[in-house]
């Protein structure tokens, strides 16, 4: 008999409610959840097919181990595999240190999974080397959110982009990336026309194609673009200045700063109109509600904390958060990278929002868990611990729900650190994915529909993730297969002490975690499983004894700074890391496709989702194909100083001259070379060490 379950979607930070049909035994189908805030009942072309995608053949259904690198991996069991990843996790950690250790995880993990990893490096290891995949897509806007406003809490809601009169978009293609919030987005602006659109981003892309102001800046310059609109804002007077003078400081600094983006300087830096620069000046100045939303766009870059911060000045010097249709909204691009964030587990956090550096938050965590201390060492952000893995310092390397082995930039460096690893372990639930050929010890874990948990969307909205039927043979859930490692493993490292973690299940490990959160900005310790199953998916904070979330944050005015003010932000515009030269003349960007997910592992199997785009494409414009030779379909050889692959080319005059876009999505299974990231550099912003995925020089030739 067919059964439903109310579980999300497990892509993107949209973070839709899904009805999943089953039989107890195999998902059937898939529908839109209406009673899900996020969604109400709508889902995109990848959520919609969710019930195609659980193909057994790529995904790991036994445990397998090598012995040695040269040889193939064997099946073994649960016991067997694990007892050996304790043992030569022991040894290394004995012989050489807890940080010649390291956990790179994910985005798509789970809050639970999250939380049992982060207690196993932190509190049994004793290790900060713990980063996840959410390093290469959200951490610039961390940074961005805890320097200006004091905590990494996105401070608006999906409503306020019905409310909006008018909303900024920059460096986000939603209309693929997030396509559901994209749907509101253009019914919102069909029931109230006279909301403005600006969309800032290089390519005209979907998203562009529903603005009233495309600014289609030269990559990387978003900053002086913020700059020069703050400048006019000042100089017409759209500012507020009551709110500057009670709730924000560092205002002079930043107003002398933008003092020289001038509207012509601007204008050429960015390489756009003046009158352009003017218009959305004023719309953003005139308007009694001002919202922003961004992605990749801006994270992914040398310069991504700056871009990020550049832009909340605007809302700052505005007045324009706090209430409705306003406010700084980062969108999400993973499932649960809030979660990662919340669970603390980026190397430099710790959970509840707190910092592994802070001697203060070290104590409160260590007491919570009863053990004597945390970690003191800084930990490694991904760029610098596959370096570490590569030079020998990492000697044993966990890997969790992630593929670095095409997620990374600079695939040739990543390859060479796997393959010279000592001892890889990869917990994946598709065993088809690049970095599973670098596994000695490979762990099926339960996927989407198997486990059960919960997880935070862009909104900060909580959802129950639930189970609808059993993994497939002897995969299991991600915190279980941590849990049960972790026990052997403090077997050996805490022998005759009780066991940090003994849980009983996914609901066990949230009502551990939650109290974690209390008094931090993003108390969520009211929140349980089963409060979420009475009362549905909600917001933090949702603080004990709360009877509901919280839809907008600082309505009074009030950060969570020392002082209670907000701050202003004032750095100067700097250009990417690969300047336009005669060797690569070409500016390349990556991204999304709109029924493709990361690495394709799941949405590779879905034979429809390749009747949008069939093939990775490198997109130029057509004065550029015309000056190499080339035209529609010929195949192109890229290089960067990095690395080439072959690829077909198609002209897409949405594209400035100088300019090439290839998909993200393609590795090696797909594209002869090493997927696009061969291409892209390991370059890094100096605070958030978000790499600048977004912009490597290249040039390209017919083969
Ligand atoms: Fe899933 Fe995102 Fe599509 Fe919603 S918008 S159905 S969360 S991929």
């Amino acid at each position: 008999m067919t059964q439903t379950t109310a579980s999300t979607c497990c892509y993107c930070g949209v973070g839709c409610g899904v009805l999943i049909e089953h039989d107890g035994e195999k998902i059937l189908g898939v529908q839109g959840d209406p009673a899900h805030p996020a969604n109400f009942g709508k889902l995109c072309s990848k959520g919609s097919t969710l019930h195609l995608t659980g193909d057994l053949d790529a995904r790991g259904l036994y445990p397998e181990l090598r012995l040695g690198k040269g040889l193939a991996r064997a099946r073994t069991d649960w016991d067997g595999a694990l007892e050996h990843a304790a043992n030569q996790f022991a040894a290394t950690i004995r012989e050489h240190g807890p940080d010649s250790v390291a956990f790179y995880i994910s985005g798509q993990l789970l809050t639970e999974d999250y939380y049992a990893f982060n207690k196993l490096a932190r509190a049994l290891v004793g290790t900060n080397n713990i980063d996840s995949n959410s390093r290469l897509c959200m951490s610039s806007a961390v940074v961005g959110y805890k320097r200006s406003l004091g905590a990494d809490a996105p401070p608006c809601s999906y409503e306020d982009i019905e409310q909006t009169d008018c909303l900024l978009i920059a460096g986000s293609n939603m209309a693929y990336a997030h396509p559901i919030l994209f749907r509101r987005l253009e019914a919102a602006k069909a029931q109230r026309p006279a909301m403005k659109i600006i969309v800032v981003d290089p390519r005209r892309t979907d998203t562009a194609e529903l603005a009233d102001l495309h600014l289609a800046i030269l990559p990387g310059t978003d900053v002086a673009l913020f700059h020069g609109l703050l400048h006019l804002l000042l100089w017409e007077g759209w500012i507020d200045p009551h709110f500057i003078e009670a709730h924000t400081q560092g205002f002079a600094e930043l107003k002398t700063l933008v003092r020289d983006y001038t509207p012509a300087s601007v204008a050429a830096m960015c390489g756009i109109a003046q009158d352009d620069l003017l218009r959305a000046a004023e719309w953003i100045g005139k308007a009694p509600s001002f919202l922003s939303l961004w992605c990749m766009g801006l994270n992914q870059s040398t310069a991504g904390s700056a871009k990020n911060s550049a832009l909340i000045n605007l809302h700052l010097a505005t007045g324009q958060i706090g209430k409705p249709g306003a406010g700084p909204f980062s969108l999400t691009g993973q499932p649960n990278a809030m979660g990662g964030r919340e669970t603390g587990s980026l190397s430099n956090l710790l959970p509840g929002h707190r910092e592994a550096a802070n001697p203060e938050h070290r104590g409160e965590v260590a007491g919570y868990w009863g053990v004597d201390s945390l970690p003191e060492t800084p930990g490694l952000t991904a760029i610098e611990l596959f370096e570490a893995v590569r030079d020998g310092r990492i000697k044993a390397l966990w890997i969790a729900c992630t593929n670095p082995a095409q997620s990374l930039p600079d695939q040739t460096r990543v390859r060479e650190a796997l393959a010279a690893c000592p001892f890889v372990v990869v917990q994946e639930a598709f065993f088809t994915t690049e970095t599973c050929a670098y596994a000695d010890l490979l762990l099926p874990a339960a996927s989407w529909g198997e486990k059960d948990g919960t997880v935070t969307n862009s909104e900060r909205r909580i959802s129950h993730v639930r189970r609808a039927v059993p993994a497939p043979a002897e995969a299991r859930a991600d915190w279980a297969i941590t849990c049960d490692f972790a026990r052997r493993l403090e077997r050996q490292l805490r022998p005759g002490m009780p066991s940090l973690f003994d849980f009983d299940g996914p609901q066990a490990v949230f009502a551990e975690f939650v109290p974690l959160t209390a008094s931090r900005d993003l108390d969520y310790s009211g929140l349980s499983h089963a409060l979420l199953d009475a009362q549905g998916p909600q917001q933090w904070p949702f603080p004990t004894g709360a009877r509901q979330g919280t839809p907008r944050l600082y309505a009074d005015g009030r950060f969570p700074t020392a002082d209670g003010r907000a701050r202003f932000i004032a750095e100067a515009y700097r250009a990417p890391k690969e300047r336009r030269e005669q060797r690569y003349p070409l500016t390349l960007n990556t991204g999304r496709l709109r029924d493709q997910w990361h690495g394709m592992s799941r949405t590779g199997t879905a034979a429809r989702l390749f009747g949008h785009v069939e093939e990775a494409l490198l997109s130029l414009n057509p004065d550029d194909l015309r000056l190499r030779g080339l035209h529609d379909g010929d195949l192109a050889r890229v290089h960067s100083r990095r690395g080439s692959l072959v690829v077909p080319v198609q002209a897409d005059s949405n594209l400035r001259a100088g300019q090439a876009y290839l998909p993200m999505h393609w590795g090696d299974r797909f594209l002869k070379g090493l997927g696009t990231n061969v291409l892209t550099l390991p370059a890094f912003d100096p605070l958030s060490k978000q790499p600048e995925l977004k912009h490597a020089g290249i040039d390209v030739e017919k083969v």
